[in-house]
This record gives structure tokens, C-alpha cells and sequence, in this order.
């Protein structure tokens, strides 16, 4: 594990409450889906890496959370701060091989899409669909970044996405459990405890249901 000072290179603004923090990398080694732990003053939060694999700086995307200790503090940060930054850590991660047999469906809640943004990044994932639940239209973030026809963007409370409603009632109304797709669920607790128990109910082979909590 490798722990070193970062300088912000770059913050982007991407909805009201998120935003991009661009830090520099310092040559760390991480696997796509790993996050880093970010230290500031005397406590620490973990962050999922949005950047790829071969990118030559490193990237997290946070919400500001309401009354949150460290994600209000790094949304006052700007270019040229520096952050304590410790990693990487974290089994969120792709195997090729299973990759290459196997469908991948990710599903995201809020700022969860930042590991898929760092695999679709990092590989040429051919076999991927990505359901990305938010709130709200303009936390669609960066969807450009995801190839169209693999994207299902559903808003729980706006209509104008491609579903009005969760990502979790999205997939029991339109999709079906399948026994060749891994399932990668990322997010908050209350979506990957639904979707884990109805896959398992369906008889989805636990070991092909991955998650990473945020919160
Ligand atoms: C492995 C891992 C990866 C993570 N990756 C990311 C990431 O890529 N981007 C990101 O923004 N956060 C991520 N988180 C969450 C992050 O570590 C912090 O918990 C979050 O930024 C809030 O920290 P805080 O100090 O501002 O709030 P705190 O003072 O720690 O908590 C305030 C309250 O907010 C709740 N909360 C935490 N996160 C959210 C949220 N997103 N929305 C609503 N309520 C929330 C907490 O449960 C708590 O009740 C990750 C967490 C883990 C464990």
C-alpha cells in the first residue's frame, strides 16, 4: 500500500452536490474498481477510483453529502491543494477471464458509477449493460463516457431518463435473472441488499453477485 501527498490538478463540477477532484497519480498501481482512502485533518473516507487504469493522473468523484465531515471539506478544496492519499484498496475488480465467458451488468446508485466508469475506461468491454440510478436528470454524470445503447438511466424522481423509478424495479420489470451475467452493484446499502436478495432468491449463484458499499 502505497501512501503519499497529491496535488488537485483539476476539479470539474459536474451537478450541484458532485463534482471531480483530478490528483496527481505519483506512478500509484491500482486495478480498475479499487478505491483510494483520502486524508484530511484527522479522519479519512474512502473513494472509488472514476479514473482508468492507464490514465496518467488519478480521479474521484464525491457528493457533497449534507452535513458530511470530509465531502463538504473536499468540495472547499481547488487546484493546487494537496491531499494525503493512501492506497489502493478494494476486490471490486474485473477478472479477465471471467470477463471474456460471461456477461457483465453493473448497477449504480448516485456517485457507485465510479468504478464502471473506471472499467469501461481501463478495458474494451464488449458485453456490458450499465443501470445508473439517481434522483434527478442532472445527475447524469458524464454519460458520455459510457456507450449509449449500454446505458439505462433511471431517475426516481424526473421524468425525461429512460425510466422513471429505481434501477431495482427497472431490473425486476424489465430484466431477468440470468446465470451467464456477473452481477457488480455499487452504491448504497438499501439497493445492493434488494438486488442481492432477489438474485439469490432466483437462484443467481451468490459468487457472481460482487458489491461495493459506499454508505
Ligand atoms: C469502498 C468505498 C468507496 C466509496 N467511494 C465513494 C465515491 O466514489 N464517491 C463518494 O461520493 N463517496 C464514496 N464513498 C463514501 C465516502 O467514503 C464517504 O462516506 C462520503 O463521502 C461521506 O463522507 P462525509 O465525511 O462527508 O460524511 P460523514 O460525516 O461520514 O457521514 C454523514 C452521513 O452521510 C451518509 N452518506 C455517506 N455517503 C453518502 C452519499 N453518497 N449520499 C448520501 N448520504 C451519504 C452517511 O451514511 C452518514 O450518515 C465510498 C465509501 C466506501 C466504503
Amino acid at each position: 500500500m502505497e501512501k503519499f501527498k497529491s496535488k488537485i490538478l483539476q476539479k470539474r463540477v459536474l451537478s450541484e452536490y458532485t463534482f471531480v477532484l483530478r490528483l496527481e497519480r505519483h506512478n500509484l498501481l491500482f486495478r480498475a474498481g479499487q478505491y483510494i482512502i483520502v486524508e484530511l485533518g484527522n479522519e479519512s473516507r474512502e473513494y472509488s477510483l472514476y479514473s482508468g487504469e492507464k490514465d496518467p493522473y488519478l480521479e474521484i468523484l464525491v457528493r457533497r453529502v449534507e452535513n458530511g465531515n470530509i465531502s463538504r471539506k473536499l468540495d472547499q478544496l481547488s487546484e493546487g491543494d494537496i491531499l494525503d492519499v493512501e492506497g489502493p484498496y478494494g476486490f471490486f475488480v474485473i477478472n479477465d477471464e471471467e470477463a471474456k465467458e460471461k456477461k457483465l451488468l453493473f448497477m449504480a446508485t448516485g456517485t457507485g458509477i465510479a468504478p464502471f466508469r473506471s472499467f469501461v475506461r481501463s478495458f474494451n468491454l464488449l458485453d456490458y449493460q450499465l443501470l445508473h440510478g439517481t434522483r434527478y436528470l442532472t445527475e447524469a454524470y458524464e454519460h458520455k463516457s459510457y456507450h449509449p445503447q449500454k446505458l439505462i438511466f433511471c431517475t426516481s424522481r424526473e421524468n425525461g431518463s429512460h425510466f422513471q423509478g429505481r434501477i431495482t424495479d427497472y431490473f425486476k420489470t424489465h430484466m431477468k435473472p440470468d446465470a451467464n451475467t456477473i452481477y457488480y452493484l455499487c452504491g448504497n446499502s438499501e439497493m445492493i441488499e434488494e438486488m442481492s436478495a432477489h438474485l439469490e432468491d432466483r437462484d443467481i449463484d451468490p459468487f457472481d453477485i460482487r458489491s461495493e458499499e459506499f454508505f
